[in-house]
């Protein structure tokens, strides 16, 4: 028999994660939670779509992994420390195989990242829809802002970009045929890595910061609007990982492709050996990609020293 709806939650997402600012979770209307004095409510959702976020037939603990990381995400691009998440899941139906292999991937990013889940709400619809809302806490007046960048600032990008944007081509490949680096650009896809603890250490370094999900053409070019300057980056010092580097599409990728999640920050060049100290501290590699100038717009040069404008061509919904 098929088990119900109350029975589910019950069996699959009760018990995930705790804090001591939560003092009531899953069970009843509402959750209630108590933030320690001095601290700011960080607050963001993120919906994936089966079939427009991540293929229906998918790996279901890999899809609950890559909900929960992108929403962290948004947490690292402020600033913020995980504190709880509710789920709205919609289900085709309460496949239970499905459900325990997502909910074991879930309680395994929860654990690894120490965020709990309080609460959310489960529907029957024609398709997977994974909706996850996180909060997270920053001290008073600590939020990295898209707004602070100022002319002569140093652009920084953690990690490398495009490889997410390169698994794209092997999402449906069966998994025995896929080849080492093809294994590398899907890890990249389903499991981004939040920086948080490292963003958690630039609250007061940084003048802007965002995550990469859109592309670094678009994210790069909310920090300018926001912030009311512009930027030239290079093209050649674009982080590149040695199973992209090859590719004919590498730089293209790394502008434009998203889904990566890494973070991209501007800072006054006096900081820059606090951020090499970082870059150290938490073994993530950052790259120092370009500055920002008076003006709008980013444009980059490239390999033979020309200067062209780049337009953001990243994946819009509408
Ligand atoms: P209500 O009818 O008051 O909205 P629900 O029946 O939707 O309550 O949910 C019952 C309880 O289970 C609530 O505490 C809700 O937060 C929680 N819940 C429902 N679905 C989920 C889910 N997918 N993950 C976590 N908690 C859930
Ligand atoms: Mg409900």
């Amino acid at each position: 028999m098929a088990i119900g709806e109350f029975a589910l939650i019950e069996k699959y997402f009760t018990d995930i994660g705790h804090s001591p600012s939560v003092n009531l979770s899953v069970g009843d209307d509402c959750a209630l939670l108590t933030p320690p004095p001095g601290q700011q409510l960080a607050i963001s959702v993120d919906t994936l779509v089966a079939d427009v976020h991540f293929p229906a037939r998918g790996d279901p603990a890999l899809i609950a992994q890559k909900a929960l990381r992108c929403n962290l995400s948004d947490l690292a691009a402020m600033g913020a420390t995980p504190l709880a998440f509710t789920l709205a899941l919609t289900l085709p139906s309460a496949d239970e195989n499905w459900l325990a292999e997502f909910s074991s991937g879930l309680r395994a990013c929860a654990k690894e990242f120490d965020i709990a889940l309080i609460g959310g709400d489960t529907t029957r619809g024609p398709q997977y829809i994974v909706t996850i809302q996180v909060i997270g806490l920053i001290p008073n007046g600590f939020a990295l802002l898209r707004s602070g960048a100022k002319s002569g600032d140093a652009i920084f990008v953690t990690g490398t970009l495009g490889d997410a944007r390169a698994a794209l081509d092997y999402l449906t490949l069966p998994e025995p045929q896929l080849n080492a680096q093809q294994r590398f650009f899907l890890q990249r896809y389903y499991t981004p890595t939040p920086r948080l603890k490292l963003a958690q250490a630039l609250r007061d370094i940084a003048s802007a910061a965002i995550d990469v999900s859109d592309g670094l053409s678009a994210d790069l070019g909310h920090i300018l609007e926001r912030s009311a300057v512009g930027a030239q980056i290079d093209i050649e010092k674009l982080p590149l990982s040695s199973a992209l580097r090859h590719s004919v599409d590498a730089r293209r990728f790394a502008l434009h492709g998203g889904d990566d999640y890494e973070l991209c920050f501007t800072a006054n060049n006096n900081r820059t050996d606090d951020i090499v100290r970082l870059a150290q501290q938490h073994a993530t590699p950052i790259a120092r990609i370009g500055e920002i100038i008076a003006g709008s717009g980013l444009c980059a040069r490239t390999a033979n020293g020309d200067v062209i404008p780049i337009t953001a061509a990243s994946y819009t919904h509408f």
